[in-house]
């Protein structure tokens, strides 16, 4: 780091210049004192915001010296603290998370890791807190990142701060928690099996957990991968009271009634062998590319803005009603609203299945077909017709797997395209059966 060394150089006494500091600072304290008088508001705004840019530049200075310290040693030596983080938390009182965010992107322009970074501060374009969440973005994004992919840390490193610093750029409203999710989205971008993988991780750590209080009362809880988030709550709502003004009844005992209303019913409906009717309603929108497989399409995502896998989204398309979707590439508005149509009908799954009493999965599986679902047994991306001979039962956990297994195969083999092509929606009105995979050994 250059332009840092006022303690050496200049010849101005540093002592001389934090007094001076001191006096100029009581100065503008006291500018501050006192009512406002009528009219002066915008011009105290505008003299607020001028002192909050000296205090940043200060700030910054002070970021450089520190940093020169930890990396010497000295940091240790003089003050007992080893890091960054850890002086600024015990001898200036700061919150572990802004220490930390402070002292990485202390440490990055110390070691010049984000050159952009320092550029766009000298410019203004950053403030020191932007800066912060920019280095403590990419420090995150760095340690979420696939290593097989992209090995090289410093390198990673450096095309997100890339990406972030010229995002900001362009849109110089761009506020901390955007700089965030643009690091957030930035990684996904970069990361395309990401939603595959946190799916997977989330599914094999998944629990529900049911904990009897001797008082006669209980707690349940439960916790799971996105996809599945998705359907609960689509199940919940459909079973959810709506809000009544007269008898109000608070949201989360509203949901609770649905969680037991739903309970009793799928047990009301155990040995049930009709396929289930229309329930509840998930709106995903994933681009076609995405859906058959092309490498760097975006990801499918929900409503919300929730990431799905795509695994799991090839899985629910056969009880889906797909509705194509298109965009104007320019405006990114959606141009044309298909018409909605079903894949695999009831009377075509009644046919299909008649032939199996369980999962029709190869190397064997015991869920029955009441709790199975329609899967196109040659894709139906790949032309696979939706009739009696080309659909199958299989219980969610094997339709995960088959899907999962064909998205790994087409890693191989993907073209390069960009992934423009037009969305499809699906819709999937059934809502899984639940509970069949639970079943698997
Ligand atoms: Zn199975």
């Amino acid at each position: 780091m250059t332009n840092h060394t006022a303690d050496t150089s200049t010849g101005t006494d540093p002592d001389a210049a934090v007094a001076a500091l001191g006096a100029a600072a009581r100065n503008v304290i006291s500018s501050f004192d006192g009512d406002l008088p009528p009219g002066t508001a915008a011009n105290t705004l505008e003299r607020l915001t001028a002192v909050h840019r000296q205090v940043d530049a200060l700030k910054l200075a002070m970021l450089a010296p520190i940093a020169r310290m930890e990396a010497s040693g000295q940091l240790l030596e003089e003050s007992g603290q080893k890091s960054v983080k850890a002086y600024m938390m015990h001898t200036w009182g700061l919150h572990p998370g802004e220490a930390e965010r402070l002292a990485l992107l202390a440490t990055g322009l110390h070691t010049e890791t984000l050159p952009h970074t320092a550029q766009a501060l000298a410019e203004g374009v950053l403030t020191v807190g932007e800066a912060a969440a920019l280095a403590s973005g990419a420090e995150r994004e760095v340690k979420k990142r696939d290593t097989n992919t992209h090995p090289d840390a410093e390198q990673y490193r450096s095309m997100i701060e890339t990406g972030l610093v010229g995002a900001k750029r362009e849109r110089t409203t761009m506020s901390v928690q955007s700089l965030t999710r643009a690091a957030n989205a930035l990684g996904l971008e970069l990361n395309p099996d990401r939603p595959e993988k946190n799916e997977e991780q989330a599914f094999t750590a998944r629990g529900a957990q049911m904990r009897r209080a001797f008082e006669g009362t209980f707690h349940f809880q439960a916790w799971g991968p996105a996809s599945d988030a998705e359907k609960l709550r689509a199940a919940l709502e459909s079973y959810t009271a709506p809000y009544d003004g007269h008898a109000p009844v608070p949201e989360h005992a509203r949901t609770y009634d649905a969680l037991v209303a739903a309970a009793g019913f799928a047990h009301g409906h155990h040995g049930c062998r009709n396929s289930p009717g229309p329930k509840a309603l998930i709106t995903v929108t994933v681009p076609l590319s995405t859906l058959v497989g092309v490498e760097g399409g975006a990801p499918a995502t929900t409503q919300d803005g929730n990431v799905l896998a795509t695994s799991v989204v090839r899985a629910m398309a056969p009880q889906a009603q797909l509705r194509r979707l298109v965009f104007d590439d320019r405006t990114g508005l959606p141009l044309d609203l298909g018409r909605a149509h079903r894949l695999a009908p009831g009377y075509l799954r009644t046919l299909a299945f008649a032939k199996h009493s369980t999962c029709a999965w190869q190397g064997g599986c015991d869920v029955p077909v009441s709790q199975c679902e329609a899967d196109h047994i040659t894709e139906f991306s790949h032309g696979g017709t939706t009739s009696a001979e080309n659909l199958q039962p299989l219980c969610s956990t094997h339709n995960r797997l088959k899907y999962r297994r064909a998205t790994h195969r087409h890693t191989g083999t993907r073209t390069g395209s960009g992934g423009k092509s037009p969305p499809e929606k699906t819709a999937p009105p059934d809502g899984t059966p639940g509970g069949g995979r639970t079943r698997h050994p």
